[in-house]
């Protein structure tokens, strides 16, 4: 496995409470980058902007550094360094228009009720479990000429003239796999095209949607390994595509199996108290949660508490377990004070 990086990130969205499961995915990334000697950045995921709240964003800080966590400024940034999203859209622009001077994304106007009826009238059904349906191309023959709209707002324009509809941009993806090598879960090998077909890179309202404005500045901002949640595998090869297409290199990945509940589910408010905020406010020392962390990452054999600072030097990718984490009682009797 490649030991050395120079840089990574927290990407926390603020669209909730970070509850166990982030606390244990961060902790994880916090102790490769520190005992790596690799610069770990904050950024705020906060473009989902009818779900972000300033609270969110304040608590999401809060509750890291409770734990233990400091992060790195990231040069020009003000105040405690963080990266927000919601304050580079002029990234996410240049890059949308470097893709369509490369022919590489198109303007849709498909609703999810118009891919679903195009969908329907073809021969392939969705496939069991997928978000949502595989994107059929309605839009790809081209609703604007790159010879007649210069700039991606020409093309906008262009298209809202002609149809009426709003617009969104899509990523014309490759018709193979594309394959990578995750730290954790292995060789990957997902045909985009088959899965999710040419996948949204804004929404309706022009915002940038996950997988681009994560591309865009893990590249600007020098990251070199993404350690996240393994709900987000089915993005990277997307990403991956999207990195490709921009004409730049992919980092890293490590996809850490997530923490769930006994039904097998993400954890949520009927598999009881998991929030960070809430342990806080009860009076569970910070050393707990990280013990447990610890302990759920297989960096420790029996449950004690411990600082995460303490936890660099021993850490360890390879004792992670490679299967998701079930939250039973063990876990609660002891995050109770037991
Ligand atoms: N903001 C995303 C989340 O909280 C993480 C994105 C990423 O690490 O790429 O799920």
């Amino acid at each position: 496995m490649p030991a050395s990086f120079q840089a990574t990130r927290l990407a926390p969205s603020p669209t909730g409470a970070l509850h166990l499961g982030h606390a244990r995915t961060f902790l994880v990334t916090w102790w490769l980058a520190r005992q790596a000697g690799a610069r770990i950045f904050m950024r705020m995921e906060d473009l989902d902007a009818g779900r972000a709240t300033a609270e969110a964003v304040r608590q999401a800080y809060d509750d890291l550094r409770w734990l233990g966590m400091t992060w790195d400024a990231y040069p020009g940034e003000a105040a405690g360094g963080e990266v927000v999203q919601s304050r580079r859209g002029h990234l996410y622009a240049a890059a949308l228009q470097a893709l369509w001077e490369r022919d590489a994304i198109y303007p849709c106007i498909c609703t999810r009720a118009d891919i679903a009826a195009a969908v329907a009238r073809s021969a392939s059904a969705p496939h069991e479990g997928e978000a949502s349906p595989r994107y059929p191309g309605s839009c790809a023959g081209g609703l604007a000429r790159r010879a007649e709209c210069a700039t991606v707002q020409a093309a906008e324009r262009a298209v809202r003239k002609r149809t009426g509809r709003a617009v969104c941009w899509r990523l014309r993806v490759p018709g193979e796999a594309i394959a990578f090598d995750d730290l954790i879960a292995g060789r990957q090998a997902i045909n985009v095209a088959e899965d999710a077909g040419d996948f949204p890179l804004t929404r309706f309202d022009g915002t940038p949607a996950y997988q681009l404005a994560c591309v865009v500045d893990d590249h600007h901002m020098g990251i070199d390994r993404v350690v996240r949640g393994d709900d987000l595998l089915p993005s990277t090869p997307r990403q991956v595509a999207l990195y490709r297409a921009l004409g730049w290199e992919p980092p890293q990945f490590a996809h850490v199996p997530l923490v769930i509940g006994a039904d097998g589910k993400r954890l949520a408010k009927r598999h009881g108290e998991s929030r960070i905020a809430q342990f806080r406010a009860a009076g569970v020392p910070a050393e707990r949660i990280v013990g447990w962390a610890a302990w759920r990452s297989g960096q420790m054999d029996s449950l004690r508490e411990i600082g995460a600072a303490d936890l660099v030097g021993g850490f360890d990718l390879a004792k992670l377990p490679r299967e998701r984490v079930v939250l039973g009682e063990r876990d609660m009797a002891w995050l109770a004070g037991g």
